[in-house]
């Protein structure tokens, strides 16, 4: 515990993709970041994460790419499958036309190595400060206009500016916004295997599956060079209540992917049973900023998973913050350049996330009413995925969102 204030520059709260991204996009232009991780060590959660093109393009300009890469599998095609009579639904060829459109191809990545990635380049610059086991409490603009931080453990520190990417459980947030989590009564259980278990000619021309049904859906795609094979099983239960635990249990899982086909009931047996991810967003707000203390990633616009979006949208804000505070010492005006290029965006998107998940989850005549409308949709029209994935330095200031 220290007792005189540790002054720093640039304060990150949240060494997770948002925070460490920042403090190396910071690094970069020389500017110095202080990471303060809650966790006893930095790390990532789960297993695949999908990275659209504007959250590679974002990685290119942090110059880890290819680290990022190196043990990335490069799906050939996004295929939509109904989970009940496992038909195509619709595809989106991620193939050469792909790439050539938006300069960089779509990938599915571990979260661990996306993280290191991004850590050891924090570390390699040489000017990024890096503590763990140090939880942030409370940050309170002080009327010399810096930040007084103070950690769980009586640590305080004194920035210039605090940049809180502390998650979808942000407690700077509670600070800025006061807004409450919103619960999707969703839940989610992963599970990766090996590839040869799954038995599948998986590898030769990797694909990302959605398999969509009623209130479910199942996305798998192959890992690590193809060496392993991710499942996310989400279902909505029927016994969900804020007052207890019980609730998105094993039980329910089994009973909601009863209906679908044997492809998808399958892949129950690759999901561990032990862990359950209840699924929680955030309303929209334009509110990410008091006085020198500013959002970012999850903590400012906390999304539904469906449009795969939440992580690169955090990298899209990394960099434009990264860029604003490199052009601005001023805190102030760098919130100001930052919010202006990155609020309405995300909150669109973390709208559309929304959307996405209803027409992924829809019932009864809905569903076959979805499936009919995306029967003619040509697999190399990218026109309806422009808004979301262009990457950041190429998209319009205003951009063209789907009708
Ligand atoms: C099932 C699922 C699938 C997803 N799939 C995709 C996908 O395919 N593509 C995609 O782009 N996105 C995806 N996402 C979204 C993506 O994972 C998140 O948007 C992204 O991880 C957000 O990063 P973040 O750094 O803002 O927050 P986090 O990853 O939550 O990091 C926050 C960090 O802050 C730390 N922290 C918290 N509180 C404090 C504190 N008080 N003091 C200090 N440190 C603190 C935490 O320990 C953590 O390290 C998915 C999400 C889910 C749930």
């Amino acid at each position: 515990m220290s007792e005189q204030p540790i002054e720093v520059d640039v304060l990150v709260s949240g060494g997770g993709i948002a925070g460490l991204a920042t403090a190396l996009g910071l690094a970069r232009g020389g500017r110095k970041a202080h990471v303060l991780e809650r966790a006893p060590e930095f790390g990532e959660v789960g297993a695949g994460i999908q990275l659209a093109p504007n959250a590679l393009s974002a990685l290119d300009s942090l110059g880890v790419l290819d680290k990022v890469l190196k043990d990335a599998v490069f799906p050939e095609r996004k295929v939509y499958l109904d989970a009940v009579t496992g038909k195509t639904i619709g595809i989106i060829d991620l193939g050469e036309d792909f790439v050539k459109h938006y300069g960089y191809p779509y990938v599915v990545a571990h979260r661990a190595d996306l993280h290191s990635s991004l850590l050891e380049g924090c570390r390699e610059s040489g000017i990024v400060g890096l503590e763990t086991g140090r939880e942030v409490v409370s940050a309170v603009n002080q009327p010399d206009g810096r930040v007084l931080v103070t950690t769980l453990d009586g640590s305080t520190y004194l920035a210039n500016a605090v940049i809180g990417a502390d998650g979808v459980r942000s407690p700077l947030r509670d600070g800025i916004v006061g807004d409450e989590l919103v619960p999707t009564k969703y839940v989610a259980y992963r599970g990766t295997v090996p590839t040869e278990i799954v038995g599948e000619d998986i590898t030769s021309s990797p694909s990302v599956l959605c398999w969509l049904g009623p209130n479910m859906h199942l996305i798998q795609y192959p890992l690590r060079n193809g060496k392993v094979y991710n499942n996310v099983a989400v279902f909505k239960s029927d016994n969900y209540s804020p007052d207890h635990d019980n609730w998105g249990t094993p039980e329910e899982l089994d009973a909601r992917f009863a209906v679908c086909c044997e492809s998808v009931q399958n892949a129950g047996k690759y999901l561990s049973r032990d862990i359950r991810w209840p699924m929680y967003d955030r309303e929209p707000t334009e509110k990410w900023v008091d006085g020198n203390i500013a959002l970012i990633g999850d903590a400012a616009h906390a999304m539904v998973q469906y449009l795969a979006q939440g992580g690169a949208q955090s990298l899209d804000d990394s960099i434009a913050m990264a860029s604003a505070l490199l052009n601005s010492e001023q805190a102030s005006d760098a919130f100001a350049e930052y919010t202006e290029r990155r609020v309405e965006h995300a909150n669109n998107i973390q709208r559309l996330a929304r959307v996405a998940g209803e027409l992924f989850h829809i019932e009864g005549i809905g569903r076959q009413i979805r499936n009919y409308s995306f029967k003619d949709h040509d697999a190399k029209d990218y026109s309806n995925l422009d808004w979301m994935f262009m990457p950041l330095d190429k998209a319009p200031a205003k951009r063209n969102y789907p009708a």
